[in-house]
């Protein structure tokens, strides 16, 4: 049987974080080693596994400048990536400058590699007239999205975030969400599919992406997706299944049955990244999807058709314009 070349070299990634140490609060880092950690198998856990991926972390997570995140691109076919700031700032006093030089840290990569990279800013709501104001410079300078972390303390129907709604509507710049509880001790939102139905429908013309909509509560996230056409699932997270999941099976395709046109791809690099390469996850992933019955045209959409036109990014070069076609079997023009 024949068996269609991957396109390596034209996905796109809309969840990634630069891997850099200062990008991040001192709170989640540990947070995220301690949930490595935990979800390793019980025999193997103890203080110098800990230790261990403590040290990985540490070395690991220092990528001011994008190259290696560019180089594990490149291995893995990843021709874009939406690099995305996260504000887990506001409980510091210097928290906004810090804010500020995550945000220009990011801006440098961009500007030396636009079309490999587009960034979402981030920015806590509970900023309240700052946040608008942030926002606001941050899309001056050449952030096309946002990005919003409820867990550190908000719901996504809080009115502080009503004037970034706006924003983004303004320029269709989309707004990735995560999803779901984050690390102990941060908030677990309770309501956030009644909170994002009230949003997304106040605004409808911005596009709302769930961020690791297969995990969690898929049902709900599927259930807006479908009922609220400026919402989107994006798949990262897709890894805590593990290696030749069927419930990953099931949940594809689920959600590329349902919405097609509104399921996009993924890794949020580099926190699945320590032990397994981007290369090796996207060629698991490429099984699943395969094992779903999902075929090359209907994942050329997620993997970066999807993407391109949310983000408004250029065809693909290494796209050759005979695939499209002959994947959905359309012979008769
Ligand atoms: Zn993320």
């Amino acid at each position: 049987m024949h068996m269609p070349e991957p396109r390596l070299g034209s996905a796109v990634d809309v969840h990634t974080h630069l891997g850099e140490r200062s990008a991040f609060s001192e709170f989640f880092l540990r947070g995220i080693i301690n949930s490595v950690h935990e979800s390793l198998p019980e025999a193997d856990r103890d203080p110098s596994a800990l230790a261990l991926i403590a040290r990985l972390a540490e070395s690991s997570l220092r990528d001011e400048d994008g190259m290696r995140m560019l180089r594990a691109m490149d291995d893995a076919g990843i021709a874009h990536a939406v690099l995305l700031v996260v504000d887990f700032f506001y409980d510091d006093d210097d928290g906004e400058e810090r804010l500020a030089l995550v945000h220009e840290m990011h801006r440098r990569i961009v500007r030396r590699f636009p079309d490999r990279f587009t960034v979402f800013s981030g920015v806590d709501p509970r900023r309240g007239i700052a946040a608008q104001s942030i926002l606001k410079a941050a899309f001056e300078q050449g952030c096309r999205g946002l990005k919003l972390y409820p867990p550190c303390g908000f719901e996504v129907d809080d009115d502080r975030l009503w004037p970034l709604y706006r924003l983004c509507q303004q320029h269709r710049f989309p707004i990735l969400i995560h999803t779901g509880p984050s690390v102990p001790g941060m908030l677990v939102p309770t309501r956030f599919a009644t909170a994002l139905k009230r949003a997304a429908t106040a605004f409808p013309e911005a596009p709302f992406i769930l961020g690791h909509a297969l995990v969690g509560d898929f049902d709900a996230h599927l259930e807006l997706a479908a009922s609220l056409n400026n919402v989107y699932l994006e798949i990262s997270g897709f890894q805590t299944y593990g290696f030749g999941s069927d419930a990953l099976v099931g949940l594809l395709q689920c959600a590329v049955e349902r919405v097609p046109e509104r399921v996009l791809f993924g890794s949020d690099w580099p926190l699945f990244n320590f032990q397994v390469s981007p290369r090796r996850w996207l060629e698991q992933l490429d099984g699943q999807r395969q094992r779903a019955g999902i075929g090359d045209a209907e994942w050329a959409l997620v993997m970066q058709d999807n993407a391109r036109s949310l983000l408004r990014l250029p065809a693909s070069a290494s796209d050759h314009s005979e695939h499209a076609p002959a994947a959905q079997g359309v012979h008769s023009r």
